[in-house]
């Protein structure tokens, strides 16, 4: 049966984000043969819009229009429902960002319709689609099925692998819109990050309050080194953070960020469920704890009791003889 399928899309300068190239991948295949279009806000969404076709789009609308460039939530939800009335699409897909949390609920509400927020899969059938999210702080997953239409869900980064399909074209509809915001933005404050970011990082190395000091993080990042910084990133544990050792913008957990990458290695970290809340998607976890006993183990793959100050050197060693 087919679909039709409308993703909200992220960008910047350098083009469609990672989790936008997922979500078309994912719709593409959901939708058996329907469509599948993308909306994009704001100044330079008509220049990138052309690169969601070669991710399964056929149609984008976008509103290229500096006043659309930054995320005002209830602005941006009477877009997404304008372009709604076009399209009728039977699934609207966002991303797990800091625009999906806001948009995601208050589109719901709109169209009267209900969200799975969070989601870390979509399945389609004959009766529609079923969504699957993590629950009881990441110890459990949960499917829904939705009683409304169209559904609406936030998916997770890495949930679905972007794919090109082999197709440059696809019709590019401009929209006028004029839309009014009761939020005004009175500062921006940016956190320089170098490297790759944490939410896409194929491997997360995460470091504990185990790691006793700031300079258990070194230990860490000489592993990413080694594994390869275009490949590892630092995450931390929020008892780290709040000690200050490591940057609070890479928490990881249920007030930080969720990742979801291929490997996940728990450094001294205990695995509070609030931690595994941000982490528990991953594709592999592996925990390093002096404590056989430590909650991390319960969700590890792979498991090494010992002494961090021991065991990651010994795995330095061994990549670098590798
Ligand atoms: C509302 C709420 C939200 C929260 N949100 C988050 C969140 O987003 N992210 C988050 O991380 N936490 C969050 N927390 C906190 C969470 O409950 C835990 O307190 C926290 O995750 C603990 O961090 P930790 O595992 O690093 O520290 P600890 O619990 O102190 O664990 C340290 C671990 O290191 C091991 N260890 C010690 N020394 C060594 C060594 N030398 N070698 C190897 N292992 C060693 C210990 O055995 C232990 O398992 C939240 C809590 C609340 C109430």
């Amino acid at each position: 049966m087919t679909k039709n399928i409308l993703v909200v899309g992220e960008f910047n300068q350098d083009g469609l984000s990672e989790t936008t190239a997922e979500l078309l991948t994912g719709a593409s295949s959901l939708s058996s043969g329907g469509s599948v279009s993308i909306v994009l806000l704001g100044a330079g969404s008509q220049e990138k819009a052309q690169s969601s076709f070669s991710y399964g789009a056929t149609k984008a609308y976008t509103i290229d229009n500096e006043s659309f460039s930054e995320f005002l939530p209830d602005k941006w939800a009477i877009a997404v429902n304008d372009i709604y009335e076009k399209e009728k699409p039977d699934l609207i897909l966002l991303e797990q960002s800091t625009v999906g949390r806001d948009l995601g609920p208050r589109l719901a509400f709109k169209l009267n319709s209900a969200v799975a927020m969070d989601c870390v899969s979509i399945e389609s059938d004959d009766a529609g689609f079923k969504a699957t999210r993590p629950c009881f702080g990441g110890n459990a997953r949960a499917t829904y099925s939705y009683s409304a239409s169209p559904a609406v869900a936030t998916v997770r980064a890495k949930s679905f692998e972007a794919k090109t399909q082999g197709n440059e074209n696809g019709e590019v509809v401009q929209i006028d819109l004029a839309a009014d915001s009761k939020v005004s933005v009175i500062n921006r404050e940016e956190v320089a990050t170098e490297g790759l970011k944490l939410t896409d990082a194929p491997i997360v190395l995460c470091g504990g309050r185990g790691l006793g000091g700031p300079e258990g993080f070194d230990m860490i990042q000489e592993l990413a080194n080694v594994i390869g910084t275009d490949k590892a990133a630092i995450g931390s544990s929020r008892a780290a953070c709040d000690l200050g050792w490591y940057p609070v913008a890479n928490q990881v957990g249920l007030t930080g960020k969720v990742v979801n990458p291929d490997l996940y290695v728990g450094i001294a970290v205990s695995g509070a469920s609030q931690h595994m809340a941000g982490c528990s998607g991953s594709k592999s976890i592996i925990a390093i704890n002096k404590d056989p006993e430590a909650n991390m183990f319960k969700s590890a793959r792979w498991g090494i009791v010992g002494d961090y100050k021991e065991v990651v050197p010994a795995l330095i060693e061994a990549i670098k003889s590798s």
